[in-house]
């Protein structure tokens, strides 16, 4: 029987429209993902080039007839879902029906396709959407898209593209996105001739060990512990990182009903889970998967988008938390937490409530150069910096001689030591503080643009623009809405008149994304930080005697001025007692 029929118009208009394929990391979900919903045992992913010259997936899935071959590449064909409310109950990764024409119209695909029933298999080539031949040939049961040279025919596209580098780091996140959903389906990826990934079928936890796993080193695996939560509302499930293993590049994974799901709100839960547990600038690796039932969330159709929408977020909120907290209570009743203090810490039992700040005593002479996070005062602490609030900075104004080593440190004598600056933090700290000044009591300087840029955005992000519009403007943009999805910037804040204006917004509307600034104070925060850190003067930067006293002294104005901001360390102290001890004999 065939098995693909034509989606009625009504449900094709519902479909939200947006262009599939934008690069090769897109071509092979969507190629992926058919082989999944083809059933398929064993997925090869081949390779060549980051997927310019070659990107071809070989599956043992049930194939297709003669007729259903060529109905596969007509639009809106599909054999996954017949009328518009199959949508909301999606369980099938591709439903659409436009990834394979999308592929086809700008790449030159060759695909041979063998149903178990059939003898004989079909052979197709499409370039460019142009029907080159259909025939009959002999092949394994199954289907082998080969997808050559990806935008031959749309050089923009093509100039679109990054390094090499990172088109393959983007094809890979896009696999890891699957196969961790699909421990039970055996894949292989192939680059340049180079096998990066051969993954046997197993369990959750043997495929995480097998993606991120070291063969060589302890297994990776071993530092996790499982999490597990049913409620009626979800369940819960996967691994989270035992706080002592927890590592400043983590990989952090949600799931929901077998598909990859990004989501900052759900991520604070679990940070929130780890408060008071991790050093400074540390990040919970966790792999997480929830099941919930299909009515209670709105998968996003868009083919691009990873953000799902759950009815009820607050309470899962808290269960993620709790269960995260549980977990982590096991397995933490004596920290292993190496920390250079000479302070007991005190991890708070696993409780239902957001944790308190970590009870400690601290030795004062040790370091009474941090202090608490600016940033998020009445947050639960990011780091370790909660547990210095209540020391004293010191009075001493500083007058010696300032010196600069190796473009990124300044040295300057103290009566208790020899005080170590970051030069490019010190920076940050005090152009953070003026522009904090600006949002809140004065304006901005404006530097008017040559040529105005433009600023195209997402829909998400399109709201959120307009929503801290007014303060970007009192900082000194002169940012105008174009069209529904752009905007127009003439002008920006004097600081940065030598950056190119358009990154520079990207990255303060994805700060206020990740950190979900939700309050005015909050997202004026990520703004003065974002522009800080464009703005302050970069590592290896030599600097005049002037200007080096100049930095100092505004530094040491600052109410606090031992960390950034966000927590990083500005000032390290070398005390007398150890520079005398260096010399002892
Ligand atoms: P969708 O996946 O949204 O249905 P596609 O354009 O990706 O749309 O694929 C169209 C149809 O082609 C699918 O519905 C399926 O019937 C068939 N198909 C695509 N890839 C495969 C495959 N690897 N194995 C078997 N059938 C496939
Ligand atoms: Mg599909």
């Amino acid at each position: 029987m065939d098995i693909i029929h034509l989606l009625p118009d009504s449900v094709a208009n519902q479909i939200a429209a947006g262009e599939v394929i934008q690069r090769p990391a897109s071509c092979l979900k969507e190629l992926v993902e058919n082989s999944l919903d083809a059933q398929a045992t064993h997925v090869r992913v081949i390779v060549r080039d980051a997927g310019r010259t070659l990107l071809q997936v070989i599956d043992d899935g049930i194939g297709m007839s003669e007729m259903d071959a060529r109905l596969a590449f007509e639009r809106h064909a599909t054999s996954k879902i017949r009328e518009a409310q199959d949508l909301f109950s999606l369980r099938t990764m591709g439903f659409r029906g436009e990834a394979l024409p999308s592929i086809c119209a700008v790449a030159q695909v060759e695909m041979t396709t063998r149903r178990a029933e059939d003898e004989t298999g079909t052979l197709l080539e499409i370039h460019g959407s142009e029907f080159i031949r259909q025939e009959v040939c002999s092949c394994p049961v199954g289907t082998n898209i080969k997808v050559s040279n990806l935008f031959f025919n749309v050089p923009v596209r093509r100039k679109f593209l990054k390094t090499d580098q990172t088109e393959l780091r983007n094809l890979l996140t896009e696999f890891y996105h699957i196969v961790l959903v699909y421990p039970k389906v055996a894949f292989t990826f192939v680059h340049n001739d180079e096998i990066l990934h051969e993954l046997p079928a197993g369990t959750e936890k043997q495929r995480i060990e097998a993606v991120f796993g070291n063969p060589k080193r302890n297994a990776y695996t071993s530092s996790f512990v499982e999490i597990k939560t049913d409620t009626e509302l979800v369940s819960v499930s996967g691994f989270v990182v035992k706080p002592e293993a927890a590592t400043r590049k983590a990989e952090q994974y949600f799931f929901v009903n077998g598909r990859y799901m990004r989501h900052p709100y759900f991520l604070k839960a679990v940070q929130t889970a780890y408060s008071g547990m991790l050093a400074n600038d540390y990040q919970p690796s966790f792999f997480i998967y929830f099941n919930i039932s299909p009515e209670s969330i709105d998968v996003n159709i868009h083919p691009t988008k990873t953000e799902i929408k759950f009815a009820d977020e607050q309470a899962i909120f808290q269960i993620l938390m709790a269960s995260v907290r549980e977990a982590l209570g096991k397995f933490t009743l004596a920290p292993q937490i190496d920390f250079d203090t000479a302070g007991a810490i005190d991890i708070p039992a696993p409780s239902d409530r957001p944790v308190s700040r970590p009870q400690v005593t601290v030795d004062p002479h040790y370091n009474p150069f941090h202090t608490r996070n600016t940033v998020y005062p009445d947050k639960a602490p990011t780091g370790w910096e909660g547990l210095y609030e209540n020391l004293p900075e010191p009075e001493e104004t500083l007058t010696g001689p300032v010196w600069q080593y190796d473009g990124r440190y300044l040295i300057t004598p103290r009566t208790d030591g020899l005080l170590l600056i970051h030069q490019h933090r010190a920076h940050m700290a005090v152009l953070y503080a003026r522009f904090m000044d600006q949002l809140t009591h004065t304006r901005g300087a404006m530097q008017q643009l040559l040529f105005p840029e433009v600023l195209a955005l997402p829909r998400d992000e399109m709201a959120l623009m307009g929503t801290i519009l007014p303060d970007l403007q009192t900082i000194g943009f002169d940012i105008e809405q174009l069209s529904p999805d752009s905007y127009s910037i003439q002008g920006v804040p004097a600081q940065i008149a030598d950056r190119s204006a358009v990154p520079v917004v990207q990255e303060i509307l994805l700060r206020v994304k990740e950190r979900d600034a939700n309050t005015q104070q909050e997202w004026r925060e990520q703004i003065a930080l974002s522009l800080a850190e464009s703005a302050a003067i970069p590592t290896g930067k030599t600097l005049t005697e002037d200007e080096r006293q100049d930095l100092v002294s505004r530094l040491t104005q600052l109410p606090q001025y031992t960390r950034t901001p966000d927590g990083k360390t500005i000032v390290s102290v070398i005390g007398n007692d150890e520079l005398r001890k260096r010399f002892e004999v």
